[in-house]
Parts: structure tokens; sequence; C-alpha cells
């Protein structure tokens, strides 16, 4: 097994639910913005690296704490709004979502 980030997970599942919820709150959908928002999100977040399955368990059962939640949501929603005002994707090239 490798090593694994769990916070990586909870950023990627808040992302794509919060995305589902309101597309508009990104303005562009490519993969280059969420990749993006996913590590500006993630180098703002202390990581929780696991090696083990039972570490990625309790990982994930601390991730599913409601203060960790909105803690991982608010820099989520950060991120999205410093991508929105300066993405780094080509502006010329076709966007396929
Ligand atoms: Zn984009």
């Amino acid at each position: 097994m490798i090593v694994h980030n769990c916070v990586l997970d909870e950023i990627n599942r808040q992302l794509q639910t919060y995305l589902a919820q309101e597309p508009e709150a990104l303005a562009c959908p490519c993969q280059q913005c969420r990749n993006d928002i996913i590590a500006l999100a993630a180098n703002r977040l202390p990581a929780r690296y696991t090696a083990s399955t039972e570490g990625r368990l309790l990982a994930g059962f601390e991730l599913q704490s409601k203060q960790v939640q909105l803690d991982v949501f608010k820099v989520i929603i950060q991120a999205t709004r410093q991508v929105n005002s300066a993405p780094r994707h080509d502006p010329h090239r076709q966007i396929t979502p």
C-alpha cells in the first residue's frame, strides 16, 4: 500500500459535491481549474498521511467531524475564488469539460 493523503480525498469529495450543487461557483469547468483548486486547498490544509488501511479508516473518521468538514469547505471556497480570478489555463484552447 502506498502512502496516502486522506485530506486530498476529502477535498476531492467536497469539491465534487460543491460543484454539483453550485455549478456556477466555478467560472471554468475545465480539469486544469479543478486541479488548481484541489492543489491550492491542499496546500492550505494540514496533510493527513497514512500508510495502512487502519490509518486510513481512522483519518477518514476524523475527517467526518463537523469542524474539520467546515474547515475543508472554507478553504475550497477560497481556492475557487482564487482560481476564478486568475485561471491558469490557456484561454485560447478548446475546453472539454
Ligand atoms: Zn479552466
